[in-house]
């Protein structure tokens, strides 16, 4: 009676933690040897918050993450096009976080390990497929030296990420992640925090953005933080890509011309970007949506089931919240097929919808409207675009990314504190 994990990214380790938490026996199996500290900054809005402050971790996130204050929307020119407050300032009873992707990835494996125990993920196994046999999942995994092996349990989820081969088992024809045709420099560099001091900005338009935002509190002595930084530029989506990778290293010479005019009195996106210890390179890839996750008894959670553009904060956070629906699901069906169907009944459909709202519909299409009207200049932005548009587009966007204020700090928790597993219902 186990649920296999095949993969310990953010989303498979959120399961292990929830499953440790309720009493679920559990097991992590990832591709790579030893777990590191990869990727730069991601945000986790409070919904998400909320789940991890659910699992305990609430001094933990601070430790490593950012509390953002707010997030604003400015033209290439620098003009301030909207402004919001986020987390608390905003109302939300739980703060979000910006935070470097690989501090808090090692704050749940650690947390993890502290709880259930360093047998509790097998690393240096690649899941290569699965099966069910007798109305159980079978695990095909295989090591690092050509080992390959099998194992049973009562379910198992594909938490293998963007280029999942549980996924690919079940979608033999779908292929490689799709490129619309915008690529990402992606850097972090010691800076002073800028304007709020925990701001987030994007500048510009579909064909020219930096996004910037801190991911550590400043260092007491020097006052400087690490800031994180993205810059975005489109290409023709015909001519081809360089296969996306986390950790490819990039070439400034490639995007930091382009960006030379993004300096005002508040932020240096120049400077921002020479100052950076490391900056990677990644071509902005999403995939379709699916029609099912479930085949027998094995579903996927995260990028595995739903990858989407990175442009709504909630790529991290949907994870999280996936692993939180799954355990709910175990815990009203039990580790049963049931479960994994009631699971993706839910999931499905809302982050189907994210996937395709993020193409074109994310919260940073209000700067290509501004851009299209006026070119990036104007004297009054009332003038371009109402304040009553730019806020429905942002109320929009959360409603249907389940992130809006009432279905966070109204909902009921989706895993009770209090909860147990009861085997032997199974
Ligand atoms: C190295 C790395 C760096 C990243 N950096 C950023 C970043 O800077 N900014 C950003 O927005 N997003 C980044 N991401 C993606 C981000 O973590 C996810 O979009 C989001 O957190 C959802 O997480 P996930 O667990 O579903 O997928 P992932 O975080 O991709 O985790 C998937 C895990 O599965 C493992 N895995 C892959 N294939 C197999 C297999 N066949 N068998 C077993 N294990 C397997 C991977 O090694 C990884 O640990 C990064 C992902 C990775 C893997």
């Amino acid at each position: 009676m186990t649920v296999l994990i095949a993969g310990g990214g953010i989303s498979g380790l959120a399961l292990a933690l929830s499953c440790h938490q309720v009493g679920i026996p559990f097991q992590v199996f990832e591709a790579s040897p030893k777990l590191r500290a990869l990727g730069v900054g991601i945000n986790l809005q409070p919904s998400a918050v909320r789940e991890l402050y659910d699992l305990g971790l609430a001094s933990e996130l601070d430790d490593v993450g950012v509390a953002l204050k707010d997030y604003g929307l400015y033209t290439k020119r620098g003009l301030h096009v909207w402004t919001e407050p986020r987390g608390i300032e905003a109302g939300y009873d739980w703060p979000a976080y910006s935070v470097h992707r690989g501090r808090l990835h090692m704050m749940l494996y650690d947390t993890l390990i502290r709880r259930a125990g360093p047998q509790a993920v097998q690393t240096g196994w690649r899941a290569t497929g699965f099966k069910t046999v007798e109305g159980r999942a079978v695990l095909q995994l295989e090591s690092r030296t050509g080992e390959a092996r099998e194992v049973a349990g009562s379910v198992l989820i594909g938490a293998d990420g963007i280029h999942s081969a549980i996924r690919r088992q079940m979608q033999p024809d779908e292929g490689e992640p799709q490129w619309g045709g915008a690529m990402l420099w992606r850097g972090t560099t010691q800076a002073k925090p800028f304007l709020s001091g925990a701001s987030m900005v994007l500048i510009g338009h579909d064909g020219l953005r930096f996004v910037s935002y801190p991911i550590s509190k400043p260092d007491p002595d020097t006052g400087l933080a690490t800031i994180n930084w993205i810059c975005n530029l489109q290409f023709d989506a015909a001519q081809a890509f360089r296969k996306e990778d986390y950790s490819r290293a990039a070439n400034l010479d490639e995007f930091l011309p382009a960006f030379e005019q993004i300096k005002f009195d508040w932020i240096d996106a120049p400077s921002l970007i020479r100052g950076a210890s490391e900056v990677f390179e990644y071509p902005m890839v999403d995939r379709d949506p699916l029609e099912r996750w479930t085949d027998g008894c094995t579903t996927l959670m995260g990028d595995a089931a739903h990858a989407a553009y990175p442009v709504g904060s909630n790529g991290a956070g949907a994870g999280i919240i996936d692993a939180r629906k799954l355990v709910a699901a175990f815990l009203a069906h039990g580790l049963t097929p049931e479960a994994l169907h009631a699971y993706e009944e839910e999931m499905r459909p809302a982050t189907s919808q994210i996937i395709l709202m993020n193409r074109t519909a994310g919260p940073d299409k209000i700067l290509d409207i501004v851009e299209q009207r006026c070119g990036g200049q104007f004297e009054k932005i009332t003038d371009v675009i109402p304040q009553s548009e730019l806020a429905e587009h942002a109320a929009t966007y959360k409603r249907i990314a389940g992130t809006g204020i009432e279905q966070t700090n109204g909902r009921a928790p989706i895993v009770a504190a209090d909860a147990r597993f009861e085997p032997a219902t199974q």
